[in-house]
């Protein structure tokens, strides 16, 4: 998920929530997943998609509530400190993925020969291994603006004892993070 932050600053500005799919301002907004090829246009996750017309990917998009019926949509009705929750858990969830992938899914997924046991990720993959890395910055300079956001409107920060437990883990791996230390 990559968030259009010039997008979310006018929202931010305006108290309001800007639909993603018609860019109406509104107060509250519906949000939730849909695998709707049609939402393959606006939604965040698929800013880098290849195969919009037809890409069935589990997309989160926040919409209008006609723009909801269009999509025939499901989702919840959030307000703005809601839909900060949702990407916040949403990026969390992306973060944890790239725990796993780094902890040892990246085995699997680059069908690493038992045998060679002790070759790193990126001795096995240094393309693949700098793309991961690249992703995950993405990823953590969006949580750190997410974070911002709730510092900044003086809201408490969803289960703030998140961020701490993804430091220690990354650490663990050996790998640096933005998020602490
Ligand atoms: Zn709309
Ligand atoms: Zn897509």
């Amino acid at each position: 998920m990559q968030i259009d932050w010039n997008r979310t600053i006018d929202e931010i500005l305006s108290d309001k929530i800007a639909c993603q799919r018609c860019g109406d301002l509104h107060d509250d907004a519906i949000v939730g997943y849909t695998r709707s090829p049609a939402a393959a246009e606006f939604a965040a996750r698929c800013r880098d998609c290849q195969r919009k017309e037809d890409c069935n990917e589990r997309k989160l998009v926040v919409v209008c509530d006609d723009c909801a019926r269009v999509l025939r949509m499901r989702g919840r009705r959030v307000d703005q400190e809601g839909m900060m929750t949702t990407l916040m858990n949403e990026c969390r969830r992306e973060l944890e993925e790239c725990l796993d992938y780094l902890a040892d899914y990246w085995q699997e997924d680059l069908d690493v020969d038992p045998d060679n046991a002790d070759l790193t990720f990126e001795e096995a993959d240094p393309e693949a291994f700098a793309e991961e890395m690249t992703w995950r910055k993405r990823l953590e300079e969006e949580y750190l603006n997410l974070h911002r956001w709730f510092r900044e409107h003086h809201k408490r920060v969803p289960d703030p004892g998140w961020r701490g437990e993804y430091v220690e883990e990354m650490l663990e791996l050996g790998y640096e993070t933005q998020l602490g230390s």
